[in-house]
């Protein structure tokens, strides 16, 4: 079965939404088309890139595929399970490079997919992804979430030409996999709503047929959720057919709006902390649906705020940049310097520029509530729903200092040029609010 909906085309919002993927081969055995898509793209050796758990999940059965075909492969598997996404792994994925091979096949998720997508964009191979769990939504992207000189940053790479999810090994992965790719999916709630937002506020470009097709995905895992906890075919396929989606709606839109917004940048900060101080830290997608079910209870007291203009003038006004990015660099470390030069692009803070975002925000207030009431379920919803799949709900639950979410809230305003709920609070003047209400939601 191939995943409908991805293919390149014309849109009323005046974009052409464009995406490299050329074929997802979804459903039970699509791994034995394999063969049968190396020939369509060309390739004559591939080259294989697992590592110890993906290679036990799948990579048997990709050689065993290939050598019935006899068709001709190269191979490297990192010899442990736990690989990190840094310098060290990408250089030894590039130095057993075997030349001689003309496409990279990944087999695995996010850290397998992360350094494929790079092997093949320096090798300019074209790339195969066999999906070893629904984890995450990088399937789709070209780009790769790595750790270079101790920075989580995101490298251009090469998205996947074809992406095969055989539901047979999909539904084999770790609980802790499916149970992230729902978290990933999830969090499309607070994307989407902070998109139209932005959108309303800010005038930043938007497209419904995008928002659409990730609302009609998200609606689907939700509804299956229940069958996943029991590895349920169903709720497996929509998960990693949502993942999926998601990811070429980034390429669609040209942007990561569609399927990250505050939630993201919770577990962004974390991952920083983590990489910085060795601060506990979870998978992206759990520490997303921690973030998603944080940010549905802020907007539900957001919901509750009556602006006021001079109130939040006042406290803008009294807001002393120096002082917060002497608080990022002791909160962040040096992963707070990517987010100051940042600010220098963007002015964010600059008062002529807020100027104009106040008034529209008030101008808009009523909008966006309407957004929140219409795309973000209440925090009691979704904590049923994750506890229905067994996914933490609290930072506490994953090794996070509680006291420090607050200030990982404050700081979320500052990792991306774009428009989230963090800075909305903070145009409203209620930053110090939000943060002491975080307390007694966590
Ligand atoms: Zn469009
Ligand atoms: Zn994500």
């Amino acid at each position: 079965m191939t995943v409908e909906g991805i293919k390149p085309h014309g849109c009323k919002c005046g974009k052409d939404h464009l995406c490299d993927v050329s074929e997802v081969v979804t459903g039970n055995g699509a791994i034995n088309l394999l063969p049968e898509k190396l020939r369509l793209l060309g390739g004559a050796k591939p080259f294989i890139l697992a590592d110890k758990n993906t290679f036990a999940a799948c990579g048997e059965k990709v050689t065993e595929i290939l050598k019935n075909e006899e068709i001709a492969y190269s191979s490297y598997v990192f010899p442990h399970g736990d690989v990190k996404p840094d310098e060290k792994a990408v250089g030894a994925a590039i130095m057993h490079f075997d030349t001689s091979c003309d496409i990279v096949v990944g087999v695995g998720s996010g850290v397998i997919n992360d350094i494929s997508k790079i092997l093949a964009n320096v090798s300019k191979s074209k790339y195969i992804i066999v999906a070893t769990a629904p984890s995450m939504d990088g399937y789709a992207s070209a780009t790769s979430s790595v750790d270079r000189d101790g920075l989580k940053v995101s490298l251009q790479s090469r998205c996947a030409d074809i992406i095969i999810g055989d539901t047979e090994i999909l539904k084999n992965a770790p609980e802790k996999s499916l149970v992230s790719g729902l978290g990933d999916i999830i969090a499309k709630y607070i994307s989407i709503a902070e998109w139209r937002i932005s959108h309303l506020i800010n005038g930043e470009y938007y497209c419904d047929d995008i928002a659409a097709l990730i609302r009609k995905s998200v609606k689907l895992c939700v509804d299956n959720a229940e069958g996943l906890k029991n590895r349920e075919d169903a709720a497996v396929e929509a998960v990693f057919n949502g993942l999926v989606y998601a990811g070429a709606a980034m390429s669609f839109a040209n942007a990561s709006r569609p399927a990250s917004g505050n939630e993201h940048y919770f577990s962004h900060i974390w991952d920083m902390r983590a990489l910085e101080f060795g601060c506990s830290s979870s998978t992206h997608g759990i520490q997303c649906a921690i973030g998603t079910l944080i940010c549905a209870k802020l907007y539900e007291k957001l919901c509750t705020v009556e602006p006021n203009r001079e109130k939040a003038v006042y406290a803008v006004n009294n807001f002393s940049l120096s002082e917060h990015w002497q608080d990022l660099r002791r909160f962040l470390g040096k992963g707070a310097e990517t987010m100051i030069e940042l600010e220098k692009k963007e002015n964010k803070y600059s008062f002529e520029n807020y100027g104009k975002r106040i008034d529209a925000i008030i101008k808009n207030f009523d909008g966006i509530k309407k957004i929140v009431a219409q795309e973000i379920p209440s925090g009691k919803t979704l904590e049923k729903l994750l506890d229905s799949v067994g996914c933490p709900k609290t930072p506490k639950e994953i090794g996070i200092d509680s006291s420090t979410v607050p200030e990982t809230f404050a700081a979320t305003k500052d990792i991306r040029d774009k428009y989230i709920l963090s800075r909305l609070v903070f145009d409203l003047g209620l930053t110090d609010e939000f943060c002491e209400y975080i307390e007694t939601i966590i």
